[in-house]
């Protein structure tokens, strides 16, 4: 099923991209014939890549473990499945240029050594890789960070030291060192992160750089310093090594370059001696959304194409293509040379190798969550994904062949019913699933139905391709009993959740309900709402009443008037003159919690930002520390503090409960109430917290073990 049809993946790009639409049908039965742009190969005239999908840089924290053999394997892994060239995540060139202190550097023996390991195990596998150089200037958490000027990033506690000359020529040197190194190392080449506001980024505009020297000043001076930088590399690693530049196409922040800047400096960075030119697309610290899953699929496919045909080296291009079906339509329109796919990478290794095969359909997918990825490095975690939790984890989460085949029973068809499932199916068990609703998928079926969720649907598709290639026998419609259960060798209990009471004097009346029949479609919901929790799912209920179906991850040039993009060659920057313009919300909506601390606080550390400023343009109002003294007629009655006072009414036509849930345990006690013994996972196994990355890692974890 392509449900919500394949109206879902439907991108109306802008006028600026000649109007060039890209949908996502089906993609069942996709052969290699049916990609040929992206199984092109492409030739650098030195050396060859395979096709034209390059695995971008990603932070994951593997580097910084030291064990190089799991480092080895991650990139090798994805080298096996065909991908046409990796890029490492970012390696310091010096202390104060790495992103924080501890990070991976590439500056000693030793350092070559390690990571000869990665590029003599991916080059066993046939691939090739490529190592990124980031300095992060001001970004940098270190109080020892340097920059073009001492002006502190909004996202950071330090403030930089500003350079000297010597300072500058130390920075190029050491990037050039680190380069060489690189190239010791066996790396077929290497990336230069001149992007997302790092180092380089810095120099070019004069939102960061305020200097008067030959650095500053003029767009000549304040291209310098990638340009030097690029030429010393390029001299210390000689001419046949992959150089690409990660350049900032389109900024995102006040003063940032104009698209007359971005076409002068790409071609000055060819003429430099670079191979390739990478797409970056805004700043850490742009208040736009970039890559989270509400971003339309290859939303900024069209600013590469805007420098296409500008220079003679090819340009990859970048963010939210997670398809080989948007990644071919991206090459198949000219947008660029080569898609770069990171988040997709951790997702599924096997993406090239499957699409090759004819079996895009299996391709495991990069929903866009970053829940266990960035979420996981900012936290200081290593990451890995929600849809597939052995990425990074490779050479620990083995999934292989049963010893012995068993019987096994899952009762549950959600997130961890399912991931339970198709791995114990994997290793050769014989595996019927259970659920007494009549399609897979739990609550992700609810997750889907909100505006800017709606990879949710991709992901419910791809279980149930899986269920089937798998022989797992599905069994729906059907309330399982104790009794049913009897003949099974293993029993997996993961029969989710129910919501909690929060026990509201007057809930029970005719204006009052569950977050389920909102989402579901079932209820009625007026004009003035109030949402009662405003944990993952206050947060879901509300966008989904203010934009009333009306979904902007579906319309590109919506999603770009609501965020306020427009085209850096029409104003500097990318940003619309006028701010962002959202459309009028649908419903007047005001969101409640008990807890005084700040609304969305829990929410994923670097998405939290954007549901709460997406809400707040939709006027909704955000309302903590509260009491919940009763619901009638005219809507519900809060106090405030342990006093209870500031009575206030908060007129309402619907109240949706939102407050949290608690295990469904039923079976699983009446089973062990007979003494047969069951593993209980996901939220029948523990409520709080629980969100579809533990579901899938417990699921999947117990089905290796079994
Ligand atoms: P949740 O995040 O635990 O939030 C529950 C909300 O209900 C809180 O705001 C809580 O706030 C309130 N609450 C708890 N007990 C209550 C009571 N007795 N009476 C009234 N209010 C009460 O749970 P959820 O929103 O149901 O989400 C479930 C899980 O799915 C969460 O872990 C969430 O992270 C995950 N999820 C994630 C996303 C995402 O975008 N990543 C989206 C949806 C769901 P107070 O106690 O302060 O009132
Ligand atoms: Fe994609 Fe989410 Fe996995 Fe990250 S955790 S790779 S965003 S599916």
């Amino acid at each position: 099923m392509a449900a919500p049809g394949d109206a879902a993946f439907r991108v109306t790009w802008p006028a600026i991209s000649d109007g060039v639409a890209l949908t996502t049908p089906d993609q069942k039965g996709k052969a290699m014939s049916d990609y040929p742009n992206l199984l092109a190969p492409l030739d650098l005239g030195f050396t060859t890549l395979k096709n034209r999908v390059l695995m971008g840089s990603m932070h994951t924290g593997l580097e910084e473990t030291q064990d190089w053999n799991r480092v080895a394997e991650f990139y090798a892994t994805r080298a096996r499945g065909d991908v046409g060239l990796m890029v490492t995540g970012g390696i310091g060139p010096n202390p104060e240029g790495s992103v924080a202190h501890g990070a991976a550097m590439m500056t000693s023996q030793q350092d070559v050594d390690n990571h000869s390991v990665i590029t003599q195990r991916v080059h066993e596998a046939g691939g090739k890789i490529a190592m990124q150089i980031l300095h992060a200037g001001r970004y940098a958490f270190t109080p020892d960070c340097v920059a073009p000027s001492a002006v502190k990033s909004p996202i950071s506690m330090f403030a930089p030291k500003e350079l000297d000359e010597d300072g500058i020529e130390k920075q190029i040197s050491d990037i050039a060192a680190c380069a060489l190194r690189a190239k010791q190392a066996g790396y077929d080449g290497v990336e230069i992160m001149g992007s997302e506001g790092y180092f380089l980024n810095q120099f070019l505009v004069t939102h960061t750089n305020k200097r008067t020297d030959r650095w500053g000043g003029s767009y000549e001076n304040r291209m310098r310093l990638p340009i030097e930088v690029v030429r010393r590399v390029r001299e210390a690693v000689g001419a046949e090594f992959i150089l690409i530049y990660r350049l900032s196409m389109i900024d995102l922040i006040p003063n940032g370059s104009t698209h007359d800047e971005v076409v002068q400096l790409a071609q000055e960075i060819e003429k430099a001696g670079a191979t390739i030119i990478n797409t970056g697309i805004g700043w850490h610290e742009a208040r736009i959304p970039t890559i989270a899953t509400s971003v339309p699929r290859a939303a900024f496919a069209w600013v590469t194409q805007k420098l296409m045909g500008k220079v003679g080296i090819p340009l990859i291009t970048s963010n939210r293509i997670n398809t080989p079906q948007v990644a071919e339509e991206v090459l198949a329109t000219g947008c660029a040379d080569m898609v770069s796919l990171a988040r997709p990478m951790l997702a599924d290794a096997d993406f090239v190798a499957k699409a090759m095969a004819g079996k895009a359909d299996q391709i495991a997918p990069c929903i866009a969550c970053n829940q266990a990825c960035l979420d996981h490095t900012f936290g200081g975690k290593i990451s890995t994904c929600l849809v597939n939790p052995q990425a990074c984890y490779e050479t620990e989460l083995r999934i292989e062949p049963a010893s012995t085949v068993k019987a096994i029973a899952v009762v549950g068809a959600g997130p961890a019913g399912l991931s339970a499932a198709i791995t114990a199916a994997e290793r050769g068990h014989s595996v019927t699933l259970f659920d007494r609703a009549s399609e897979i998928g739990g609550q992700l079926n609810l997750a889907k139905q909100v505006a800017g969720k709606e990879e949710f649907w991709g992901l419910v598709d791809w279980y149930r391709t899986m269920l089937a290639e798998r022989g797992v026998t599905v069994t729906l419609n059907t309330e399982v009993t104790a009794d049913a259960l009897a003949g099974f060798d293993e029993v997996i209990i993961a029969t989710g959740v129910v919501p909690r009471d929060p026990q509201i004097p007057g809930q029970e009346g005719g204006n009052v309900v569950s977050y389920i029949d909102v989402l579901n479609g079932s209820a009625k919901v007026g004009k003035r709402v109030a949402v009662i929790g405003a944990g993952g799912i206050g947060f879901d209920v509300s966008e989904h009443l203010v934009h009333d179906g009306d979904s902007t991850t579906l319309n590109l040039p919506e999603w770009m008037r609501e965020w306020g993009v427009t085209d850096p060659a029409e104003h500097r920057s990318g940003l619309a003159p006028e701010g962002p313009q959202p459309h009028a919300p649908a419903r007047q909506v005001t969101m409640l919690q008990r807890k005084p601390t700040k609304v969305g606080k829990g929410l994923g550390k670097t998405t939290g930002w954007i549901h709460r400023a997406s809400l707040t343009m939709m006027n909704v109002q955000m309302i903590a520390g509260v009491n919940y003294e009763k619901i009638d007629a005219e809507g519900l009655h809060i106090s405030f503090g342990e006093a209870r006072e500031k009575p206030t009414l908060i007129e309402a036509d619907t109240i949706v409960l939102c407050a949290g849930q608690l295990s469904d345990r039923s079976l699983a006690d009446a089973l062990e109430g007979r003494g047969v013994a069951c593993h209980v996972i996901g939220g029948a196994d523990v409520a709080a917290e629980l969100d579809a990355k533990r579901a899938i890692n417990q699921g999947t974890r117990l089905a290796a073990a079994l």
